[in-house]
């Protein structure tokens, strides 16, 4: 066979010492690492233009419908499905008005969340962006905390919007980015240690420049600066930052403002009247101020909202109801072996009660079912039954058996 005369065209190795070859034509060929290569140069080098049409008015969903969608994938959380909705589609309403020909300009709306851990805040950004089509990534802010004094990390949330909008620069300059764990870059003003301080204060600096809307260079692969490297000009005018954050102990804030504007002239809510069991829902912007967030940030997440704890009943329809809620999935991956999967009231009863008992919330609901359903998952391909009933007394005995530690890092 002719196999041992070729060679790459690009690198001169032959074919014993690569992957495979592709063929072009009068016997050219590329070996598969020279073609990962040049597939990077384009995208590098790409002045791709993008095929976005101008978003048409009848494109953008009108808030009733995006809350309407949200509802099918989130349990809950009324109030931030309905600032969400309204933000998100003020914006696009701004994307726009660069057709339009007066003076008003509208503002950005950055929106920001605050909310317990696991109760649906990245779910939500998750599911606007799936209902708009537009690039979506999720970035974690303790990632910019260990680079801050440098900044160059920042750049990198917009490197990772680039690559799912497969570098086109006009459709990442529609997208949106999802900035998790904020509260984690708060300036730590009641800790003693004075690097972490300035670290957090740095990286939000750092994040302003991103908010506000500016042309950033943006290294396409990501990773650190360096000279010889061709930057991506982002302009992040129209992209919308959601940020997300837990905030732990910021209900103290919350109640010692309430507390002094009760005795103040401002008292609006009498103090009888506060739910002292959720306090989130009063959170105001001053109280991201006490726990450690710039001014000028908190003017930049202009939609401020919170997300209410999740009760039982909450986690219980979590189980079953959204579109693609757990249990739902666990009965396609089984209905694909030609099995019909029930689970019994009773089982979905205990799956919310052991997560409730181990603290795990909305995230619990999975490692626990997943422990329950481990050894069926791994038996029931190479039996020969049609029907599979998850009863109590097998979950409980599945449960009794399993690391509670391991169930608590899922
Ligand atoms: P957060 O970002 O607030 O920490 P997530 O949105 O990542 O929480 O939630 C973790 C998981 O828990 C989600 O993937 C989803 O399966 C489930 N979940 C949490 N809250 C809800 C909710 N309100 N409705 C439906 N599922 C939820």
């Amino acid at each position: 066979m002719a196999k041992n005369n070729k060679n790459c065209s690009f690198c001169g190795r032959p074919e014993s010492q690569v992957e495979f070859f592709i063929m072009g034509q009068d016997g050219a060929h590329i070996c598969n690492e020279c073609a990962i290569q040049a597939a990077e140069i384009v995208k590098e080098n790409s002045t791709k233009k993008s095929n976005l049409p101008n978003l048409q008015k009848e494109q953008v969903p009108k808030p009733i419908e995006i809350k309407e969608y949200l509802d099918q994938y989130v349990i809950g959380q009324e109030e931030a499905k309905k600032y969400l909705s309204v933000a998100v589609y003020n914006h696009y309403k701004r994307l726009m008005q660069e057709n339009s020909n007066d003076d008003v300009e509208i503002e950005k709306s950055n929106i920001i969340m605050v909310g317990y851990t696991g109760t649906g805040k990245t779910l939500l950004a998750k599911t606007i962006a799936k209902k708009l089509h537009v690039p979506f990534t999720i970035v974690d802010a303790t990632v910019l905390t260990e680079a801050g004094y440098v900044g160059e990390d920042i750049e990198s949330i917009l490197t990772r919007l680039l690559q799912v909008a497969d570098y086109d620069v006009k459709a990442a300059e529609r997208g949106i980015v999802f900035i998790d764990e904020i509260d984690k870059i708060a300036r730590k003003s009641d800790n003693p240690s004075i690097t972490r301080d300035v670290s957090g204060e740095g990286v939000q600096q750092g994040l302003l420049k991103l908010l506000e809307g500016s042309v950033v260079n943006v290294p396409p692969q990501g990773g650190r600066k360096h000279p010889d490297q061709k930057m991506i000009a982002v302009n992040t005018q129209n992209i919308l930052f959601i940020c997300g954050g837990a905030f732990d102990g910021i209900e103290k804030k919350i109640a010692a403002r309430l507390n002094t504007r009760v005795v103040g002239y401002g008292a609006s809510v009498g103090i009888e009247h506060i739910d002292k069991l959720n306090l989130l829902q009063y959170i105001a912007p001053q109280d991201l101020k006490s726990f450690g967030l710039i001014p000028e940030i908190i003017g930049r997440l202009p939609i401020l909202t919170y997300l209410e704890p999740l009760d039982r009943k909450a986690l219980r329809k979590i189980l079953t109801e959204p579109k693609n809620s757990i249990t739902k999935q666990y009965r396609k991956l089984f209905k694909m072996d030609g099995v019909e999967l029930v689970f019994s009231d009773e089982v979905l009863e205990y799956i919310v009660d052991k997560s409730i008992e181990f603290k795990l919330g909305a995230r619990g609901l999975r490692s626990i079912t997943e422990t329950i359903m481990m050894d069926e998952m791994f038996e029931m391909p190479s039996k020969n039954e049609k029907k599979l009933t998850i009863l109590l007394p097998y979950a409980k005995s599945k449960i009794e058996k399993a690391n509670i530690n391991r169930l608590k890092i899922a």
